[in-house]
């Protein structure tokens, strides 16, 4: 025994093909990367709780919570090697938790972020400088007045430093912009603007970009070399450009692990004797263990599907369940930790009701998922272990969902050895 699959390249099958593999290096593992999931489209910030309810409750108690980063993780995120991560606390003391700005205009902590994020803990006393730059998604004026209403003593400004060089960079993608500064010349070519604008600036300053600061290379330190000030990106969800970093990363990993990474879909699941059987687009897999790493609904592993859907023009013969897997064959119940889910008519669930979040209470849509035996399997497929966004009622946080990825990873590399001997 000694195939693993793991479908789902997001950060948790991620770290379960990263733990596998350093658990039994004798395993081969693949890992099954599909389409863009929730990892991708996320902004390179980690969490381990939603961090607008760890704000609630500090603001309710009046502590200041203190947090430190699971030890498995910080090895990950330092394999990755994107990641800037709180000198203490990845042994489990207390860490000062990193401060950023994000595009929604508001500063919030985080445990860990991309490196190329500023961490605004670095610019107390300096003014943050944002550019007026001429490009959907980025109103400075509107930014700065809205971060400039914060409780840190945070001071933020528009400036005038010349960040876009050609006409079409009104207009391109936020990751297109960043493939630009991917070359060495344009990041020195900034680096004298924002040195410039450094220069005209009366007192220390900090400069806050976009989500721009290139693909491959780490340009925000090159940038603060050549500056002699921090420089670094705000939160930008759906950029794509942390999605991007985060692939490469994955490859990079990936090869120095000899995980084999499939660039596919996997369709169905098959028993056949001992063995599962993988049916993708063309082509199968087989695996002695899976690790069903297909993410929730925006990653695409649960799927909307209430019983109007495909039914005939007089409506739904049948009440049934309105989410199902992506992935055929798995016979595991979606539920949400209250109960099986969303059976309320044909129509499907009153999403108006209970899909949305209501204050610090995630929605429905973010709960829904697989409940697990206590030993982390599915129910009637012992070996097939489901992680990350495809668990019901877990934090949808990429923290959480890369600690059950190593948790998985770790007990599929003990269980498919123990099977082989
Ligand atoms: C816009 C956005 C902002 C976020 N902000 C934060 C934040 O600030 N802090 C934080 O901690 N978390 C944040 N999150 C949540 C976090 O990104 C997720 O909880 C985490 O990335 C989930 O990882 P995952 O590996 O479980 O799922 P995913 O990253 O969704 O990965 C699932 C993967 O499985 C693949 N897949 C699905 N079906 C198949 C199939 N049949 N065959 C092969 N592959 C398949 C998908 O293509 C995808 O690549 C955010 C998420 C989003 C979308």
């Amino acid at each position: 025994m000694n195939k693993l699959v793991v479908v789902g390249g997001g950060i948790a099958g991620l770290a379960a093909a990263f733990a596998a593999k350093r658990n039994n290096p004798a395993l081969q593992v693949t890992l099954v990367t599909g389409r863009i999931g929730a990892t991708s489209l996320s902004p390179g910030v980690l969490d381990d709780t939603p961090w607008d309810v760890v704000a609630e409750a500090e603001r309710l108690t009046g502590v200041s919570a203190t947090w430190s980063i699971d030890p498995g993780c910080a090895e990950l995120l330092g394999e990755l090697g994107i990641f800037s991560l709180p000198a203490a606390g990845t042994e489990g003391g207390p860490l000062e938790r990193p401060l950023v700005a994000t595009t929604g205009g508001i500063l919030r902590r985080t445990l860990a972020h991309a490196s190329a994020i500023l961490d605004l803990k670095r610019v107390h006393g300096r003014t943050v400088l944002l550019p007026a730059v001429d490009r959907p998604h980025w109103d400075s004026a509107s930014l700065v007045r809205s971060l400039n209403d914060n409780a840190y003593g945070l001071r933020f400004e528009e400036s005038g430093a010349t960040v876009l060089r050609f006409d079409d960079e009104s207009f391109i993608s936020d990751l297109e912009l960043a493939r630009r500064f991917d070359e060495p010349e344009r990041v020195r070519w900034l680096g004298q603007q924002l040195l410039r604008a450094k220069q005209a600036h009366p007192g220390e300053v900090a400069f806050l970009l976009g989500p721009w600061l290139g693909r491959a290379a780490d340009s925000a330190s090159v940038l603060e070399a050549a500056v002699g000030a921090p420089v670094g990106e705000i939160v930008a969800p759906h950029s794509g450009t942390f999605g991007v970093r985060f692939e490469r990363a994955r490859e990079r990993l990936c090869e120095r692990l000899a995980i084999a990474l499939s660039a596919s879909e996997i369709n169905r699941v098959e028993r056949a004797g001992s063995e599962l059987l993988l049916h993708g687009e063309g082509k199968s897999l087989e695996a002695d263990g899976v690790v069903l790493a297909t993410g929730g609904l925006v990653g695409g592993g649960i799927v909307f599907s209430p019983p109007s859907f495909g039914a005939p023009a007089d409506g739904a013969t049948k009440i049934g369940p309105s989410f199902e897997l992506s992935l055929k064959g798995l016979e595991g119940a979606i539920a949400t930790q209250h109960g099986p889910a969303f059976v309320g008519s044909a129509e499907g669930p009153v999403l108006d009701a209970s899909a949305w979040p209501r204050g610090t209470q995630a929605g429905a849509l973010e709960k829904v998922g697989l409940v697990l035996e206590r030993d982390g399997s599915l129910r009637s497929f012992p070996l097939v272990f489901p992680v990350g966004d495809i668990v019901a009622s877990c934090s949808r946080t990429m923290l959480t969902a890369a600690r059950s990825g190593l948790t998985a990873g770790e007990r599929a590399a003990r269980i498919l050895s123990e099977h082989a001997n």
